[in-house]
């Protein structure tokens, strides 16, 4: 088959993006090796803000910003198009381990428009009534959210679905032809296709394609455990983040507390060690949770990236490749401005942030 565009996997980058290009006309297909959005997507937290975002660079930021603004919007008519309610909630986000320098983040706030402030007794306690009382004082940020990625990729599905594109599931890019500076065939597990460009969305096996003939790629999966409790719906109301480890509250009364980050290839099984570690760190925050009952445990690979920032946009030695990759921690709120910057690089449309900046270096 022959489509303007062909896109390496359907997680929420390749989704997004397929949504994004089929908008404006084209015809698109994904080819995704397993089933949609069962990669690091389906096990995102889905926190839309990276934790402790002062830390990561200016570009990073800027991608995150375009996202806030744009999510809701965008969320609610994905909701209404398809039915999925992917559960977007502005619960707010506690973070009880503050850098000392509290200029950083002033000065992260005012240049990114997050409204966040110190806070500490009845405060705190109105906040977050079920949290330790060794807790004195957290930074409040009121306005970040949620949303329930299952949920999201889900709701993406049926969006692209809608629109045409041909998500062919179970299929494998397995190499490719070129010619020159231009990529003439797919080869997939199942069959060749020809198309006008190809987009790599791949997550944590982008740099893994090598071996299918495309360049080498800077991306390293890195595995990321999650737990989850059942609580009673509301009984804890925020995102709460100590120490690298957070615990975020779904509007059922789940309860997931993640992460760990490890480095062990594309190994995606559990460890009963990352259980109970995971377990006695959301248990010392929020002490309610020690009678509590685990209901799932599962482990994703991050798309992880030494420079921090995703690589977005064409590479260098090819007139038709193009990536939008490597988002490491972040790829559910980078994902919508990731998703929208590619496309106006693939389209020649003016860009919504200055495309150097992912470009690869
Ligand atoms: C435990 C955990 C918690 C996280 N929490 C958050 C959070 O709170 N907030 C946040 O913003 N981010 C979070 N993330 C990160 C986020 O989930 C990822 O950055 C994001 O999902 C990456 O999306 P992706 O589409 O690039 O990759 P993926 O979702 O992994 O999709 C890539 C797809 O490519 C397919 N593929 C690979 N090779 C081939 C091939 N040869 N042929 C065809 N298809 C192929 C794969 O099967 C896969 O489906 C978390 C991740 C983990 C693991």
């Amino acid at each position: 088959m022959s489509y303007d565009v062909i896109i390496v996997g359907a997680g929420i980058s390749g989704l997004l993006s397929a949504i994004e290009l089929a908008d404006s006309g084209r015809k698109i297909c994904i080819i995704e090796k397993s089933r949609i959005g069962q990669g690091s997507s389906w096990a995102g937290g889905g926190i839309l803000l990276p934790i402790y975002p002062w830390r990561y660079p200016e570009p990073v930021n800027t991608l995150v910003e375009w996202s806030l603004r744009h999510y809701p919007e965008f969320l609610a008519a994905l909701c209404a198009d398809t039915g999925i309610d992917p559960e977007w909630q502005a619960c707010g986000h506690l973070i009880l381990d503050a850098d000392p320098d509290a200029t950083v983040i002033r000065r992260w706030s005012d240049r990114f428009s997050v409204e966040i402030e110190y806070i500490s007794g009845k405060k705190l306690n109105r906040v977050e009534p079920g949290l330790s009382q060794h807790h004195a004082g957290a930074l409040w940020a009121p306005n970040i959210g949620q949303v329930r990625s299952p949920r999201l990729l889900k709701a993406l599905a049926v969006k692209a679905n809608q629109m045409k594109v041909d998500i062919q599931e179970n299929t494998a890019l397995t190499g490719i032809k070129t010619d020159n500076r231009t990529i003439k065939t797919i080869k997939t597990s199942n069959s060749d296709h020809t198309a006008g460009s190809v987009l790599i969305a791949a997550g944590a096996w982008s740099g893994d394609l090598e071996q299918y003939g495309l360049p080498h790629t800077a991306v390293q999966p890195v595995r990321g455990q999650m737990i989850q409790f059942q609580t009673d719906p509301g009984a804890i109301r925020t995102i709460t983040l100590h120490k690298e480890h957070y615990v975020i509250p779904r509007k059922d009364g789940k309860v997931l507390a993640g992460s760990t980050l490890e480095h062990c290839g594309f190994d995606k099984t559990t460890t009963r060690e990352a259980a109970q570690f995971l377990r006695q760190q959301a248990v010392s925050l929020f002490p309610m949770l020690e009678s509590v009952p685990l209901i799932n445990h599962w482990a994703g690979l991050r798309p992880g990236n030494d420079r921090q920032t995703p690589l977005i946009g064409r590479h260098p030695d090819y007139d038709n490749l193009f990536y939008n990759t490597g988002h490491y921690r972040n790829g559910i709120i980078l994902g919508l401005a990731s998703a929208r910057l590619c496309c106006d690089i693939m389209l020649g449309r003016p860009p919504i942030l200055a495309p150097a900046d992912y470009a690869w270096a």
